[in-house]
């Protein structure tokens, strides 16, 4: 069931606050937030891996991540950012559909732990 939360959240089928979206992807709060403005950019379609993204979409991931981020930078004032993305249960991925955590930094000694 929780491999298929993020598909249901793209269908619409559970309602999320959408940050941006485009044709394939779309960015959201992560449920359990590591630091201020924690968020999430998830495929719409359901691929497991990054392994499985087909190179075709990078550019409209990359979009998706870069208008993300700057929309979070600037709600939450930040002065940094880390993307993390873990693949298969060794590495720290809980939901096995393909996302990414966006984490607005300031210099304020929070560390986010994401995997
Ligand atoms: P990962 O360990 O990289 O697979 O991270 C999965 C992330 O999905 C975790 O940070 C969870 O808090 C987050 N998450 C799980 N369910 C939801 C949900 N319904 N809405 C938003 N974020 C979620």
């Amino acid at each position: 069931m929780i491999d298929f939360i993020f598909c249901k959240i793209a269908e619409g089928k559970i309602p999320s606050k959408k940050i941006y979206e485009n044709d394939n992807f779309l960015s959201i709060p992560d449920a359990n937030q590591q630091i201020d403005g924690h968020s999430l950019v998830i495929s719409k379609k359901h691929f497991k891996t990054i392994l499985d993204l087909p190179s075709s979409l990078g550019s409209e991931l990359l979009d998706c991540i870069k208008k993300t981020t700057m929309k979070l930078m600037k709600e939450h004032n930040a002065e940094g950012f880390n993307i993390v993305q873990n693949n298969f249960e060794c590495a720290g991925q809980l939901v096995n559909h393909l996302h990414f955590h966006i984490l607005p930094r300031k210099k304020d000694g929070k560390v986010p732990k994401v995997y």
